[in-house]
This record gives structure tokens, sequence and C-alpha cells, in this order.
């Protein structure tokens, strides 16, 4: 089993439910296990600014897949939720990141691992510091607190919004 971390984010179409939605199709997918989920973020647009501010997460899966298969298998649920890609960095009603997958490194046109943006988006640093505490180091040899300290939007707020518990989503942690 490898552990990766999947950064969940939507805008548009009711996004707490899109999320809680995505939730149950991460725990669902085959050969995974989804083994814990962080608080709700709400964070302003990284893009064009006319699009309502996002909700974000992050969950933590353990999984036989390989990194290419995950990947697949993120953007299958985001078309089965019927994202639409209206622009870059617009707004969707649900997107899945693969964050971490194990220690993979990987560059190709399809897969970029780590994800290009973990070390700088706070939307993505608090949720998995919720999952892997402040003190974890990256791949980049820097610990979260000391990347979270450097982001500079200081605009993240914490939610309160539940995403379904471990136990609800049918799968023993
Ligand atoms: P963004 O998340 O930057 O807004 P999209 O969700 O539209 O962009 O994804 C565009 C492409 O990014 C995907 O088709 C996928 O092939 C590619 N991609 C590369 N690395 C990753 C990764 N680690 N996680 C998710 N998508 C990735
Ligand atoms: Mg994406």
């Amino acid at each position: 089993m490898i552990e990766a971390f999947v950064g969940l984010g939507s805008n548009i179409e009711d996004p707490g439910k899109q999320l809680d939605t995505a939730c149950h199709r991460l725990a669902a997918l085959p050969n995974t296990q989804l083994v814990a989920l962080s608080a709700v973020y709400e964070s302003p647009p990284m893009g064009p600014p006319d699009q309502p501010w996002y909700l974000n997460a992050c969950v933590r899966l353990q999984t036989t897949q390989t990194p290419e298969s995950l990947l697949g298998a993120l953007l299958a649920i985001e078309e089965s939720m019927g994202r639409v890609r209206h622009r870059r960095w617009g707004e969707r009603c649900i997107d899945l990141d693969l964050l971490l997958f194990g220690d993979s490194r990987i560059q190709s046109d399809r897969l970029t691992l780590p994800h290009p943006g973990l070390y700088i988006r706070d939307f993505v640093l608090s949720p998995l510091s919720d999952l892997v505490g402040s003190e974890y180091v990256m791949p980049n040899g820097v610990d979260i607190g000391t990347l979270l300290a450097g982001c500079t939007t200081g605009s993240l707020m914490k939610r309160d919004i539940q995403l379904p518990t471990v136990d609800s989503l049918g799968i023993a942690p």
C-alpha cells in the first residue's frame, strides 16, 4: 500500500455538497482506502477574481494503484461529477489534485508529482497539515509549518462544514 494525498476544491454548484460527493467517490475507488479527511477551508480564487471563493479539503488514501491510474481515476470522478473546463484556474464544481504519492517524483505531460502548487498554496498546505501535522517534512526538505508561514494571501479560513466521517464512508480506519 502506498500513501497518497488528494486535494479537493470546489466553488460552484453547492461546493459543500460537491466535496461530500467527491469523498464518497474517492472512498469507492478500487484497490484504495480512504483513511482520513481534513477540515474544510474557504479560500479566495487563485485565478480570475470574478468567481466565487473556494472550499478546499484534503484526504489521505492508501492504494495499490499506480500514480497514473490514480490520476486517471481522479479525472474520471471529476468528469462523472460534471466538471466543465471553462478557463484556466476558473470556476469548477470539483477539482481533484494528486498532491503526493508516496515518495514518487514524476514529470510527464499528464502528471507532475509532487503537485507543482503544493509548496506555495495555503489552501492545500493547511488541510494537508490537518492530516500529517505541521512538522511534517515535505519532499523539498521543508516542513509544512514553515511553508505555510511563507504563504502570503492570509485569507484562508477554516469553515464549520463537516465532511463525511471515515466510518460513514463505510471503510474502517
Ligand atoms: P488545475 O488543477 O491546475 O486547475 P486541471 O484540474 O484542469 O488544472 O488539470 C489539468 C491537468 O493537470 C490534468 O489533466 C492533469 O493531467 C494535469 N496534472 C498534472 N499533474 C497533476 C497532479 N499532480 N494532479 C492532478 N492533475 C495533474
Ligand atoms: Mg486539477
